[in-house]
């Protein structure tokens, strides 16, 4: 029987997605041959690279906008190094507000001066700093714009002068955002998109070329751009899984559709975490993630009992991080409400029994 999967990361795919994944294996476009067997240079697959990079643009609003779409490989965590390398010539800012942006921070300190320009570090990030000034002279600011492991998200995406660059990987494609107010957004597949090994980077192409390094060309987004997202051979089927994604969010009321949803799940989970004197929610309220659903017990001695529950009731994936513990709903678009009502069921159950 299939699990209600929880999982943060790699996590939920929709079921018809798997299918058609797997069947692409065996046979990709009825041509005999396997998606895994064929060139890359071929058209079907030069045909899925472009329709999976139209299709993201397409989906956030972008086309036609100056935005190039690329699927490149190494994950966030290069994301993080191309991000600093193509566009900090001297000084960036960075919005700190979990473990990631925190990594991303230290990669971009290789390449230029890094302004901290807030943190919530100091109550083990499980709020959103607010009011914070911007210094002059950036080169660009970098925000994450949903902490998967603390369970917080930015409600509010500042508009800036200067280039704004987001580590989306754990909410792309899951609420509605002027998306015109970024100039790089990066997101790992494997969230809420496909399998891990491509990285989706949304990046305008007016920002790049101002830096005066040297940059190696497997880490030149200019590069990238230029050869189509082909400049070495691409991860075939972790690109057409996520076309695949791409195509299911667009005939199911694009991010639209996707935030009606998780806005319904979000809500039933916050509210039995609310109401439920068993639970306590990790995240501040007004920062508090559609996406991941940070809580705790709070009689340590109900956990055997509470896991054995969810065991029993085919939940899997909700354990905590080990920097927050407890546990994390992690509630991608994937996901259905069923799953998030079961989840809830087993909450208000543990209630009656104890
Ligand atoms: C998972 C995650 C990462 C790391 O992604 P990799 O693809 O494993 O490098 C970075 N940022 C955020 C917000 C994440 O959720």
């Amino acid at each position: 029987m299939k699990k209600h999967n929880f999982s943060a990361g790699p996590s939920i795919l929709p079921q018809e997605v798997l299918k058609q994944a797997s069947d692409a294996v065996l046979n990709f476009n009825n041509s005999g041959l396997s998606l895994l067997e064929i060139s890359h240079r071929s058209k079907d697959f030069v045909d899925v690279m472009e329709e999976a990079r139209e299709l993201a643009l397409q989906l956030l609003g972008l086309e036609g906008k100056g935005y190039k779409a690329l699927f490149l490989q190494g994950g966030a965590s290069m994301q993080f190094v191309m991000a600093a390398y193509n566009l900090l010539e001297n000084k960036a800012g960075y919005l700190n507000t979990g473990t990631w942006s925190d990594k991303a921070i230290k990669e971009a300190k290789l390449f230029g001066d890094v302004v901290e320009v807030a943190s919530s570090k100091d109550k083990n990030f499980n709020y959103i700093p607010k009011d914070y000034a911007i210094p002059s002279g950036l080169d660009y600011l970098h925000i994450t714009t949903n902490n998967t492991i603390f369970g917080t998200q930015l409600k509010n995406i500042p508009a800036l002068d200067i280039p704004l660059v987001a580590d989306m990987s754990s909410d792309i494609f899951s609420r509605e955002l002027d998306f015109t107010k970024f100039d790089l957004i990066y997101a790992g597949a494997q969230k809420n998109m496909g399998p891990a090994g491509t990285t989706l980077v949304v990046v305008r192409e007016d920002i790049l070329g101002k830096v005066t390094r040297k940059i190696p060309a497997m880490l030149d987004y200019t590069q990238h751009i230029s050869k189509g997202s082909m400049y070495n051979t691409p991860p075939v089927f972790a690109v057409y899984t996520s076309l695949l994604t791409l195509r299911w969010l667009k005939e199911n009321g694009g991010i639209k559709g996707a935030e009606e949803n998780n806005d319904k799940k979000a809500t039933l989970i916050y509210s039995e975490i609310d109401l439920n004197p068993l639970f306590t929610g990790f995240a501040a309220l007004e920062d508090r993630s559609t996406m991941n659903a940070t809580f705790n017990l709070t009689e340590d001695n109900l956990k055997e009992t509470f896991d054995t529950m969810l065991k029993e009731a085919g939940i899997s994936g909700v354990n905590g991080h080990r920097s927050v513990g407890g546990y994390r709903a992690s509630m991608y678009n994937a996901l259905s409400l069923k799953s998030v009502g079961t989840l809830v069921d087993v909450m208000s159950e543990l209630e009656r029994k104890a």
